[in-house]
C-alpha cells in the first residue's frame, strides 16, 4: 500500500471486549496497512490472528513512546501508511496514542481516524445517569495527595464524571470519593461488551460494602453522579414529591430505593414519601 508522499496515521479503535464490535472500516485498514502500530504487541496478535490479518507490528507504548513516535512519523512521511491500535478501545483515550498525534500534527503529517467503541461513553450511557453533559477523568493520579486534590475539584463539578480504574485499587479510590464528595450515586460499570458486563447503580456507600463483601474483579468504569444532583443545597421545594420520586425512578432507581432516597434528600420521614409513590406503577 506504499505510496510516495502519501503515507496517512491511522487511529484505529479496535474491541474492548467483544470481538464483533470491530468495524468494517477498521478491518479493511487493518489489511490494507504497512505496519500496526501496537501497545501491546501480543495483545494485538490475538486480535489479528482472529481477523485472519497478518501485518508487521510495530510496539509503541508510553514506556518508548519518546524513541518510536519520532520513528513511525518518518516512517508515515516516507510515504508509508500507518494504523495505530491501543489494547482496546479508541486510540489515545487513557493510552499514549494521543502524543502520536501531535507528533503527526507538528510534522504536517495527514492523521485520520476510524472511530469505534471506548470504554467511557459505553459505560456513561449505561449507567443511567445524566448523560447530557459530562466530564472525562481517565485514570486518577496515582500519587495519593495529587489524587485526593483532583477529587476535592470533582467536589463541585455539576456534569457526570467518568473515572477508570483498576480492580485492586477500587475500594480505596471508593473510600476517597465517599469521603471527599460524600454519598452520591455511582454506576459500577465493569467488563462491558464481555460475558461478565454488569452496571451497578448505587450509592457510594453502599458499592463500598458491596465490594467488601465480593473481590473486585475485570475491567471497571466509575460514573459519578454530578455534584448538584443530591446536593443537600439543591431546593428540592421547587418540584413536588411525586416529580422528586420520578426522576430517581426514571434514571433507574427501583421505586424503594427512590422513596429511601427523597425522604433522605427533603430530610422527611419514608413513610411521608411512601403515599406519593402509589401511582407510579402506573405511569
Ligand atoms: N483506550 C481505551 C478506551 O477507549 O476506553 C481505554 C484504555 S485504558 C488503558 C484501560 C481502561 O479502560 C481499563 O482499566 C478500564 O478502566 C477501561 N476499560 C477498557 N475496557 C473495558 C471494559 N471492557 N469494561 C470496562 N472498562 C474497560
Amino acid at each position: 500500500m506504499q505510496t510516495k508522499d502519501a503515507g496517512c496515521l491511522y487511529l484505529c479503535a479496535t474491541p474492548i471486549g467483544n470481538l464483533e464490535d470491530i468495524t468494517l472500516r477498521a478491518l479493511r485498514i487493518l489489511k490494507e496497512a504497512d505496519y500496526i502500530a501496537a501497545e501491546d504487541t501480543r495483545h494485538t496478535l490475538k486480535l489479528l490472528n482472529h481477523f485472519d490479518i497478518s501485518k508487521p507490528l510495530i510496539s509503541y507504548h508510553e514506556h518508548n513512546k519518546n524513541e518510536k513516535g519520532p520513528e513511525i512519523i518518518e516512517m508515515i512521511k516516507k510515504g508509508y501508511q500507518v494504523a495505530l491500535v491501543s489494547d482496546a478501545g479508541m486510540p489515545g483515550i487513557s493510552d499514549p496514542g494521543a502524543d502520536l498525534v501531535v507528533l503527526a500534527r507538528q510534522a504536517d503529517v495527514k492523521v485520520t481516524i476510524i472511530p469505534g467503541p471506548s470504554a467511557a461513553l459505553s459505560a456513561l450511557v449505561l449507567s443511567c445517569l445524566p448523560a447530557q453533559r459530562f466530564v472525562f477523568e481517565g485514570f486518577l493520579p496515582r500519587e495519593k495527595k495529587q489524587r485526593r486534590e483532583r477529587i476535592q475539584r470533582l467536589k463541585s463539578e455539576e456534569r457526570t464524571v467518568i473515572i477508570y480504574e483498576a480492580p485492586h485499587r477500587l475500594i480505596s479510590l471508593l473510600q476517597e470519593l465517599l469521603e471527599i464528595l460524600g454519598d452520591r450515586r455511582i454506576s459500577i460499570v465493569r467488563e462491558l461488551t464481555k460475558i461478565h458486563e454488569e452496571a451497578l447503580l448505587m450509592t457510594i456507600e453502599q458499592a463500598l460494602s458491596y465490594f467488601r463483601d465480593k473481590q473486585p474483579k475485570g475491567e471497571f468504569v466509575l460514573v459519578v453522579e454530578g455534584a448538584d444532583q443530591t446536593s443537600p443545597h439543591r431546593n428540592f421545594d421547587e418540584i413536588s414529591i411525586e416529580e422528586h420520586l420520578m426522576e430517581y425512578v426514571k434514571s433507574g432507581l427501583s421505586k424503594k430505593e427512590a422513596i429511601k432516597q427523597v425522604a433522605k434528600d427533603r430530610d422527611i420521614p419514608k413513610s411521608q414519601v411512601y403515599p406519593y409513590s402509589i401511582g407510579l406503577d402506573q405511569e
